[in-house]
């Protein structure tokens, strides 16, 4: 701050000098400084430093503040900040909207990129696709390559900015004479209009098209993937590169896997006599089947780990794991010879119900959200 010239000095003004004053000594030093007349080394920073002494001492209310306290005084929320502006920006702010400048229509333009949502199957989430997706874009006119002139005919150079794309208007300001540059209003900023248009896209350079693209789903793919296929979004402009089409995978569930990260888990059902006595079972697995070891007296809710039987990880080697959850079906549609055999067995089992230790609710819990 202390580095900071003072206000009055930079514009050459008294402590006492009235709001004419003030404005005509500012309008004398803008119109030195302004980069499109002073072409010296340093000018915009000093137009920048006049402009700030000029955007305070302008405003009574911050000229009283700057006045009692200094630097110190305009500085924080109050300051004008015209460090990253250019000259355009602070003639935007103080003046408004004036001399400004706006973009060159002709410059390359990224096309927009477009997504598409695609539903596929468990199996296909997990072993990797080839899928067609149907998507309608806009394209260079094939007719006229992307001129928007009927072929054999060419575009003519604009006769409102002759070529330019811009058009410039000199406008009077207490500035002096300044220099208004805007994009022409006939071509848009082409530089060329079209006299004979294009008769399939009417001169627009560009036709809608529906286009079928293969997709090459990776396997390990969850919903919420998305596969990037570069450059088939909208076309770019002017030279621009094209967008990317992105497909949104969507995963639909399966009748017995639960994904969960790269893990599967399933759930199986033994019967009573299984889980008391063990028995030896074969699995479904997301690729074929496995043999899992039910010892005797197994609970409801054990769950049996499988090591590298899970989801394949995307990008990377290796699968997750697969989780098989136990559950014990109670036997149902019983024959009187089966209700005979469990009316024995149960007359030599305890007969109370037996409060347990939150061990079934939690040993699915670990499993199903895996804390
Ligand atoms: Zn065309």
């Amino acid at each position: 701050m202390s580095s900071k010239r003072d206000y009055y000095e930079i514009l050459g003004v008294g402590r006492q000098a009235a709001q004419d004053e003030i404005r005509s000594a500012y309008r004398r030093l803008a119109k030195q400084l302004h980069p499109d007349v002073n072409k010296e080394d340093g000018a915009e920073d000093k137009f920048k430093e006049v402009s700030e002494a000029y955007a305070i001492l302008s405003d009574e209310q911050k000229r009283a503040a700057y006045d009692r306290y200094g630097h110190a005084g305009v500085s924080g929320a109050n300051a004008p900040d015209f460090s990253g502006f250019g000259v355009e920006d602070i003639f935007e702010s103080i003046f408004g909207g004036f001399g400004t400048r706006t973009s060159n229509r002709r410059s390359p333009r990224r096309g927009a990129d477009l997504r598409y949502d695609l539903t596929i199957s468990f199996e296909e989430s997990i072993n990797g696709a080839d899928k067609e997706v149907q998507i309608t874009r806009h394209e260079p006119c094939p007719t006229c390559r992307g001129s928007g002139a009927e072929p054999g005919t060419t575009p003519v150079r604009c006769a409102t900015c002759n070529g330019s794309g811009e058009v410039r208007q000199v406008r009077q300001t207490f500035l002096g004479s300044m220099v208004n540059v805007t994009t022409c209003p006939t071509c848009q900023g082409k530089g060329e209009t079209i006299a004979t248009p294009c008769h399939t896209c009417h001169g627009r350079t560009q036709v809608r098209q529906t286009r079928k693209l293969s997709v090459n789903i990776p396997p390990g793919v969850d919903s919420g993937t998305q596969v990037r296929l570069s450059g088939e979004g909208e076309p770019g402009q002017n030279g621009g590169p094209n967008g990317n089409l992105y497909v949104a995978l969507a995963v639909a569930p399966h009748k017995f896997f639960r994904r969960q990260g790269d893990d599967i888990v399933l759930e199986v059902a033994v019967n009573l006599a299984q889980a008391a006595l063990g028995t030896d079972v074969t699995v479904p697995t997301v690729n074929g089947t496995e043999k899992i070891k039910i010892p005797a007296g197994t609970q409801p809710g054990t769950t049996f780990h499988l090591r590298g039987k899970g989801a394949p990880h995307l990008q990377r080697n290796g699968r997750g794991d697969m989780f098989v959850l136990v559950t014990v079906a109670t036997p149902t549609n019983l024959t009187n010879e089966q209700k005979k055999l469990l009316k024995d067995l149960a007359k030599s089992l305890p007969a109370d119900a037996i409060p347990q230790e939150r061990g079934l609710i939690d040993r699915i819990r670990e499993v199903l959200v895996g804390n």
